[in-house]
């Protein structure tokens, strides 16, 4: 069934006739994720994640669009793992210019990235388009802080863990190697604690840091697990969602 709110899918013939209040736009990697996961698993995941909780919104009578996901993120810590693939962030700002040209020409003021790659960090991305682009309101948000992971996954971690394999034990097990297969996700850390604190800031060099690119143990990951997370996950996104169709963007605070 073509679903009206996915662009790829949608018609001129639905489109012409269309007003869109809000436009979506996923954005992952393609990168190594432990042994086990595929290296799309962050494009599977904010797709799916984005298309099914936009879905629900389009149900209630709102008008919200999905644009095509951006397969590519920044890895630029990841250059000597095979085939990671590399956008760098002046480049995803080129890309993001152009696309938001066409939204702000068409009347589309309000525009939210999500983002499911890590390695992303759009805050500085959107605040210079948001000084060229006065009329827009661009803000975007990522989906492993959204819940408290704690009360879904029994470890910690951030890459390839307990939750992206759940997720993708759930979306695509088709894409998911057999158990015995699965690396421990063992991490080093720095040994300049400043940097383990937060406080401090400087890029993992990704290949010194795990031997199997995971950062996290995905052992007591389960398809159940993953589809507790992912519904919650869509849930709260569809809430935003509509607040954001719902926003007048001159009222804005309060
Ligand atoms: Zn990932």
């Amino acid at each position: 069934m073509i679903r009206p709110y996915i662009l790829a899918e949608t018609n001129w013939n639905h489109l012409k006739d269309e007003q869109i209040d809000l436009a979506i736009l996923p954005w992952g990697a393609t990168e190594a994720h432990n042994y086990h996961l595929p290296y799309g698993t962050d494009n599977y995941q904010a797709q799916s994640m984005v298309e099914s909780a936009a879905g629900i919104s389009w149900e209630r009578g709102k008008k919200v669009i999905v644009l095509p996901t951006i397969p590519y993120g920044v890895n630029t810590g990841q250059s000597d793992i095979y085939l990671d693939m590399n956008l760098n962030p002046s480049t995803q700002l080129a890309i993001l210019k152009d696309l938001v040209t066409v939204l702000n020409r068409q009347g589309i003021y309000k525009l939210l990235l999500f983002n499911g790659h890590g390695g992303n960090n759009f805050k500085p991305i959107v605040r210079e388009l948001g000084l060229l682009f006065p009329d827009m309101f661009i803000s975007f948000c990522f989906f492993p802080p959204m819940l408290d992971k704690s009360k879904y996954f029994k470890e910690e971690g951030d890459h390839a863990d307990e939750m992206e394999t759940s997720l993708m034990l759930y979306l695509r097990p088709d894409l998911v190697l057999s158990k015995d297969k699965w690396g421990s996700g063992r991490a080093k850390k720095f040994k300049i604690n400043a940097y383990n604190e937060g406080w401090a800031w400087a890029e993992r060099r990704w290949s010194k840091v795990s031997s199997d690119t995971g950062i996290g143990n995905p052992e007591f990951a389960s398809s159940e697990k993953g589809e507790r997370f992912f519904n919650d996950v869509c849930e709260k996104l569809d809430e935003l969602f509509c607040s954001l169709c719902n926003a007048d963007l001159e009222d804005l605070y309060g």
